[in-house]
């Protein structure tokens, strides 16, 4: 007998989009495998989780602990393994994971996220969530009445960044390594102008971060004193120096990707171009806001559309079948 495992839906990735998508094809009753290294995606190493409907101020590791136990109701397995490659063979797509194991699935949910671009400093990603942060939106309220921040970078998303903190925080640090801010939108670059409480510190990197595994983050030393000083005290890094989407899988596939973004290009049913194909959360171009719950939707929505595909498939199949015996006859 073959060692290679059958699926209908295999979905790559433990995040919030294949947890989603687990639930939601593990209820439409399709035999459906999770396949991901490492539990919880972004989600869990991002502290407390403030916006996500229902939860209120939860651990986002804990967060994901529940998405994970909702799908385990259903008995749907999950493979500690990641998706090494994928390619089509037939009605199938034969799929092989990092521990070798090789499995044929009708349809392919990818959910690999992104790769947050890092400053690649000591420390810093054992203070993740600590401190230091790859994500404005979404941590900048924890700063209320906090005394300062620091945002690195110089694309929209760290000027977005600035401001945001800005409303929470008494003062906040724009960190930018060349002279100018040539990459964000005008208008954004307007509101920062109006902004008093941002200071840009141009032609400047962080180049140590300052602190200890009990505190946490307490301070950044920088490239160009700022007033004499090399080291700032602030309460909360976030490094907005982009992300990249995981784009190994999708390339092997031939998927289209979003030339601006560099996003894997999905419709609103989270189809790919490949048919037989879906693609959801951070990977995607399906939406600018990168959020688990913008993750878990698209999750649940691209479950939908393999289910669909995989009754298809099925259906296909089945006739086939049923000519072939009338012909045999
Ligand atoms: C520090 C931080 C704080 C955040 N705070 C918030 C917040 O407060 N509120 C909010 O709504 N959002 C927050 N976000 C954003 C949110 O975490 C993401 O939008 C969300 O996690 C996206 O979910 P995803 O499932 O698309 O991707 P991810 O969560 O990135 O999950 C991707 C998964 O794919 C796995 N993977 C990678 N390669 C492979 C492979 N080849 N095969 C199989 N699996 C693979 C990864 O290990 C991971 O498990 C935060 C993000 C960060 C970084």
């Amino acid at each position: 007998m073959s060692d290679i495992k059958q699926v209908d839906v295999l979905i790559a990735g433990q995040g919030a989009a294949a947890f989603a998508a687990g639930l939601y094809s593990s209820r439409y009753q399709v035999n459906t495998l999770i396949a991901g290294e490492q539990f919880g995606g972004e989600t869990a190493i991002g502290g407390t989780i403030e916006n996500y409907p229902g939860q209120p101020d939860i651990d986002g590791f804990d967060l994901m602990m529940k998405f994970k136990e909702q799908v385990d109701k259903f008995e749907t397995p999950t493979a500690y393994s990641n998706l090494k490659s994928v390619e089509k063979n037939g009605d199938v797509f034969r799929a092989v994971l990092d521990d070798g194991t090789e499995i044929d699935a009708i349809s392919v949910i990818l959910a690999v996220g992104r790769e947050r671009r890092k400053l690649l400093l000591p420390n810093e990603e054992e203070w993740t969530g600590n401190g230091v942060s790859y994500c404005s939106i979404c941590d900048a309220p924890l700063y209320r009445n906090k005394k300062a921040a620091a945002v690195v970078g110089g694309g929209n998303a760290a000027v977005e960044g600035a401001v945001l903190l800005a409303k929470y925080a008494e003062t906040v640090y724009l960190i930018y390594r060349r002279d100018k801010l040539t990459r964000p939108e005008p208008i954004l670059l307007k509101v920062l102008g109006q902004t008093d409480n941002v200071k840009v510190l141009y032609s400047t990197e962080v180049t140590e971060l300052v602190g200890s595994d009990e505190t946490g983050l307490t301070g950044i030393r920088i490239s160009q004193p700022l007033e004499g000083e090399d080291e700032l005290t602030i309460d909360g890094l976030f490094v907005e120096a982009g992300a990249d989407p995981r784009l190994e899988i999708p390339n092997q596939l031939g998927l289209e990707i979003n030339p601006d973004t560099g996003e894997v290009h999905v419709d609103k049913g989270l189809n790919t171009s490949v048919e037989g194909v879906y693609a959801a959360g951070d990977l995607t171009d399906g939406t600018d806001l990168k959020q688990t719950i913008t993750a878990a939707a698209q999750g649940a929505i691209s479950a939908l559309s393999a289910y669909q595909h995989v009754m298809k498939v099925k259906s296909n199949q089945h006739e086939s079948a049923a000519m072939a015996g009338v012909s045999g006859d």
